[in-house]
């Protein structure tokens, strides 16, 4: 039997039993080392797994590869069968993926369902996919051959995931590679591997193949990366998390010509223009700030307003932000919870205070809240210029700077004046000019007169520093895809 945990919910009866294991050729593998999981909301560990070691890595990719000429090879529509399989038990097993998130990521239950029913939106649309991936036949240019362009799976493929969206990127990584055909490890990020260690579960029951998805928790992911990307068999990685360590991916996939897609960091303008609905730009920002407690990538970090509604939507947001109630995750009402560590939120206290000495003027919070757990208060700032050291940054806090400006052109140069390319959002009235400012955003996704915006039909990801590739929408297979092309003699 795999060594488990049970994990109580607090405050409910409600428990669950999680293997605490890898997940390696359909086998779990239990180790004598072993890392903590942390209650970001009390600071206590509540739960322990194995931590693998690149000799594991290197066993999960012997696996992998063994297994995909086979899951390569089995009909499209049973593969997407095979996904459809994963996504019931997903929904049955739903509550426990609710609890565990908001364990081991610190959100409010609320947005732990929301995340729950966008993965199994985007597991669903990935595992309709699997029989629509398409080619072409055509003549070539002298008319003296046909050229077939196809596709097949790019290979065995390792899929890194960071801890703010435990499941949701897990989940849509998994599921493109399933329906794709390739074999894959998923190395979950060390703060939320219960979530992940379920959904492996999950796949296992649902019936897919030893081998095909292999699951590696480990404390020491360099190691694990600098052993995989080194291995010629690994043919494609799927990062999603920091730009330093997807600049280190990018460099690691050059030596084998690894294929690389990366989801990383933003710093999203907010846009105001002076012909918004100010209560619905209000309302949207409101989201698009404090939801994770501002430690999401598309996580609005510069909000910039147009002078004349400046005023009136400052007053307005700072009277939902003092409404917001702080507290665990799994305390009815709470709107936001905890930060995931005390590392993070040391570092967001001090930009902060640094911050208000010299730039800006605190009309919220600003500090860290005392008692256990790593809460941070929801902050409002005013900034007093650009700042530029500080607006350069993605703060991934629940901290909002408002900065006013006094002109479209003004705001687009600001906007644009970062290394991150990841979302923007825009409020305006005005359709022409909510298009023709989209096309001057240096971003891959901008949301118009809303503050939510991921979808599993749309192409999520970023350009400049925030990424490369796409997650979803009409290209989500292309990813995990290469193109083959057969010249065929016809004369
Ligand atoms: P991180 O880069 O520190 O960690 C992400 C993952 O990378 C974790 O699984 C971690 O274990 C692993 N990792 C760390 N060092 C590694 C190494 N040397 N080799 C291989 N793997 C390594 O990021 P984080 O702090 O967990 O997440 C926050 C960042 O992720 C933010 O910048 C955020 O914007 C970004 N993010 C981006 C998206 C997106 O879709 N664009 C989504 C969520 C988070």
């Amino acid at each position: 039997m795999p060594r488990t945990t049970t994990v109580n919910f607090p405050g409910s009866a409600r428990h669950h039993t999680i293997p605490t294991g890898l997940h390696v050729n359909g086998e779990w593998i239990d180790l004598e080392d072993t890392f903590d999981v942390v209650d970001p909301a009390t600071g206590e560990a509540f739960a322990s797994v194995s931590d693998g070691t690149k000799a594991h890595a290197r066993a999960a990719l012997d696996a992998a590869h063994a297994a995909q000429t086979s899951w390569a090879d089995l009909a499209p529509r049973v593969r997407g069968d095979l996904a459809h399989a994963v996504h019931r038990l997903l929904i049955e097993r739903a509550d426990a993926f609710i609890d565990l998130m908001v364990l081991e990521s610190g959100k409010p239950r609320s947005e732990a369902i929301g995340e729950m029913a966008l993965t199994l939106d985007f597991v669903k649309w990935l595992a309709e996919q699997a029989a629509h991936v398409h080619g072409s036949f055509s003549r070539g240019s002298r008319g003296n051959f046909r050229i077939i362009a196809t596709t097949q799976p790019v290979g065995p493929s390792l899929l890194i995931s960071p801890w703010n969206f435990p499941l949701l990127v897990p989940g849509r990584k998994v599921a493109a590679a399933l329906a794709a055909g390739c074999t894959a490890i998923l190395k979950p990020a060390e703060q939320t591997p219960l979530t992940s260690a379920l959904l492996m579960q999950t796949i296992v029951d649902a019936g897919i193949p030893p081998g095909v998805i292999n699951l590696v928790h480990t404390t020491r992911p360099g190691e694990l990366s600098t052993e995989l990307m080194g291995d010629q068999r690994l043919r494609k990685v799927s990062f999603t998390g920091s730009i330093s360590v997807g600049s280190l991916m990018m460099s690691q996939a050059a030596r084998n010509i690894i294929s690389v897609q990366l989801e990383l960091g933003g710093n999203s303008p907010f846009i105001v223009l002076d012909d918004a609905d100010v209560q619905t730009a209000v309302a949207e920002c409101v989201a698009a700030k404090f939801r994770n407690a501002g430690q999401a990538c598309v996580a609005a970090n510069r909000i910039i307003l147009q002078r004349r509604i400046a005023e009136e939507f400052t007053e307005l947001f700072v009277d939902e932000v003092r409404k917001l109630v702080v507290g665990p995750g799994y305390r009815q009402g709470v709107d936001v919870g905890p930060m995931i560590s005390e590392k993070q939120r040391h570092a967001i206290s001090r930009t902060v205070e640094k911050v208000s000495a010299e730039k800006a003027d605190a009309l919220v919070g600003g500090k860290p809240i005392g008692g256990d757990g790593y809460f941070f208060e929801p902050t409002v700032l005013a900034m007093r210029d650009t700042a530029p050291e500080f607006s350069c940054q993605e703060l991934f806090a629940p901290v909002a700077p408002l900065y006013v400006v006094d002109s479209i052109d003004e705001a687009v140069a600001f906007a644009n004046a970062t290394r991150y390319g990841l979302a923007a959002y825009l409020f305006t009235r005005n359709i022409s000019r909510a298009v023709c400012i989209s096309d001057r955003l240096d971003v891959g996704m901008v949301g118009v007169n809303r503050g939510l915006m991921a979808d599993p039909a749309a192409p999520f990801g970023g350009i400049k520093s925030s990424g490369l590739g796409r997650e979803g929408g009409q290209h989500a297979l292309e990813d995990f895809l290469e193109t083959k092309y057969i010249a065929l003699t016809t004369d």
